[in-house]
């Protein structure tokens, strides 16, 4: 299984969206998050967060303040005995408040940049991947490097169709046990 991973949304895949959360006590771990995650781990598959966190351009929280908050869902995640391996972020947004960050960049989802640069670290074949999460974004950040996109239903946004050749699935964990089947294909 080397050379493969499965990308994870953040905010409404794994916990619930409180829209720009920038409070480590805000973090809420979505019914059977860990529960998918501690799969991933045991099968020896990269658990891999992507999230845009434009709430930074948009000067709501710093860095430092995010990394708190993953703080926090390392610390959840690891009471279930769970681990992610990686999180990458986007800090960024063309239209932001705070000028560093304000900028059209290669990392906001869509744009695969993230996995890109996971990739690069992991040593990753990005065709032989897959990505969950919940807005039509997730899927189309995995098409452009030709992987697979298991669309999940999240609580905060609106129910979407998922297009040409993304999966539907309920949750995190159904998702996961849909991928370590197709992964045996
Ligand atoms: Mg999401
Ligand atoms: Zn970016």
């Amino acid at each position: 299984m080397s050379g493969r991973a499965v990308f994870l949304d953040r905010d409404d895949t794994i916990i619930r969206d409180r829209h720009y959360l920038a409070d480590p006590d805000g973090v809420e771990l979505m019914p059977g998050a860990a529960e998918a995650i501690r799969l991933l781990n045991r099968h020896h598959i990269p658990a891999i967060v992507v999230t845009n966190q434009s709430g930074i351009a948009r000067g709501l929280f710093d860095e430092h303040r995010l990394e708190l908050i993953h703080q926090r869902l390392t610390e959840l995640l690891a009471a279930h005995n769970a681990v992610l391996d990686a999180i990458y972020y986007c800090p960024h947004h063309p239209h932001g408040s705070v000028e560093r960050y304000s900028i059209a960049c290669t990392c906001r989802k869509p744009e695969p940049g993230l996995l890109m640069k996971a990739a690069r670290d992991f040593g990753l074949d990005l065709a032989g991947c897959y990505m969950v999460g919940d807005k039509p974004e997730d899927m189309e950040t995995i098409r452009r490097v030709r992987g697979k996109g298991v669309l999940i239903e999240g609580e905060s946004t609106e129910q979407t169709e998922p297009a040409g050749h993304d999966h539907r699935m309920q949750n995190l964990f159904e998702a996961v046990q849909w991928i370590l089947k197709d992964m045996k294909e």
